[in-house]
């Protein structure tokens, strides 16, 4: 049985970092949307950019657990921070680890892992959300060069003060009947010619992170920047949101997690009617409820971590992990509001920006709706008829 238990001393060793580095400047970065320089190179200092990449190329080399634990603290202190790094780990290095190929491993790897360069992860277009196979953005060959025209939206470390490297999910095979298997995975760094950003995304929450849509105007890159297999380049996109959707998992954990702390916090010290709070069995009874759900997620995520160390299947478990964790975190959020009564409604305390930035843990990387597609699918034994 995994008992996260022995992973504690870690965790502690990572809160501290992340409250050290990352927590004061939390309401800051929802304010200003923005991670400042110095945050930035807190973290790169910490290695958590690269915190499951490889030793050889700078990275740490964590396992899927540890990685999962960081993200939360991370996410604790400032969900904006948490999301750029659950996309950088899970997005980013871990498909460059497995599909890369030796060159694209040698010259990416390092910039991932040290923060230099930040990675997004280009599947969602405007016709693309749940639906994300029905990708209309094209590659063709000419040359030694692929050229691409499309659109991105909603694309996560799209940062346009700092060099950013897109994987995106574009259509290599015209056959419409080919379906997901026309398409292919590719990468862009953004100083190739005919990448443009659009819009940034005006969010409700995670503000400190940028969101854009993306524009390729015949973009050129080389024949080599292909990721993977030709045409298999979506296949290689929903292995990597298996990963993504622990790590989606454990940043709503870690945005509940500090709901709850500054909910218990209230309750403690609010008096009203000559006693705190925390005295009424109402505000027990939301401490207790609270407290269990984050528990039971917090099993979710680590055991779905876990059965990725292992090599075993989970993308079900890494599915049930990113659904009700995220449930949890938004739940929580809300009744950490509603103990703080008005407080808990007013900006200048942060359970209203948790409740803001939690939100997205059930709409990113697939929406609640399509994890629980996921799982029934890898429950039920049903096979799709031949027409
Ligand atoms: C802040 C933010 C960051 C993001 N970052 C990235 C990123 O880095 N890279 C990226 O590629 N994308 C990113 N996304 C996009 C995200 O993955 C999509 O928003 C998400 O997959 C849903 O797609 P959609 O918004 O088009 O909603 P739609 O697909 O239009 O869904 C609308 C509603 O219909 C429901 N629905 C749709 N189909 C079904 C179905 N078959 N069964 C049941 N219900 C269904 C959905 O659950 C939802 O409730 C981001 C989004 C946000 C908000």
């Amino acid at each position: 049985m995994l008992d996260y238990i022995v992973y504690e001393d870690f965790r502690a060793e990572v809160r501290a970092k992340a409250e050290e580095t990352i927590a004061p400047h939390a309401a800051a970065i929802d304010a200003d949307d923005h991670i400042p320089e110095g945050v930035m190179a807190d973290v790169s200092k910490a290695g958590w950019f690269g915190a499951t990449a490889p030793v050889e190329y700078g990275g740490l080399g964590w396992d899927t657990v540890r990685y999962a634990i960081m993200v939360e603290e991370a996410s604790r202190a400032s969900g904006s921070v948490g999301v750029m790094l659950a996309v950088q780990g899970s997005l980013m290095i871990y498909p460059l680890e497995k599909y890369g190929t030796d060159k694209q491993i040698k010259e990416y790897m390092p910039q991932f892992a040290s923060g230099e360069v930040m990675g997004s992860f280009g599947l969602t277009e405007p016709s693309a959300g749940s639906d994300a196979g029905n990708t209309k953005t094209t590659a063709v060959l000419d040359g030694d060069e692929w050229v691409i025209n499309g659109q991105k939206c909603f694309i996560t470390n799209t940062k346009r003060d700092w060099p950013t490297v897109n994987f995106a999910t574009v259509r290599t095979d015209p056959d419409k009947a080919k379906g997901v298997h026309g398409v292919s995975s590719i990468i862009v760094p953004s100083d190739a010619p005919g990448f443009n950003y659009g819009r940034k995304e005006n969010k409700m929450g995670l503000r400190g992170s940028d969101t854009s849509e993306i524009f390729f105007e015949d973009c050129r890159v080389p024949k080599e920047n292909l990721l993977g297999e030709l045409n298999e380049g979506f296949k290689l996109f929903m292995v990597a949101l298996d990963a993504g959707r622990i790590s989606i998992g454990a940043m709503a954990l870690g945005l509940g997690q500090a709901a709850l702390e500054l909910a218990v916090k209230h309750a403690e010290t609010r008096v009203q009617f000559g006693k705190p709070i925390g005295t009424k069995q109402a505000i027990q009874f939301k401490i207790a409820e609270m407290a269990t759900k984050i528990r039971a997620a917090r099993f979710l995520v680590y055991s779905a971590g876990a059965l990725k160390d292992a090599g075993r299947p989970y993308t079900k478990e890494a599915a049930m992990a990113k659904y009700y964790a995220s449930q949890v975190g938004r739940e929580v959020a809300y009744d950490a509001i509603q103990i703080h009564g008005g407080l808990g409604y007013d900006k200048s305390y942060p359970v209203e920006r948790i409740y803001r930035d939690v939100k997205l843990d059930e709409i990113g990387e697939g929406t609640s709706e399509i994890q629980k597609v996921v799982i029934a699918r890898n429950i039920l034994n049903i096979q799709k008829k031949k027409k």
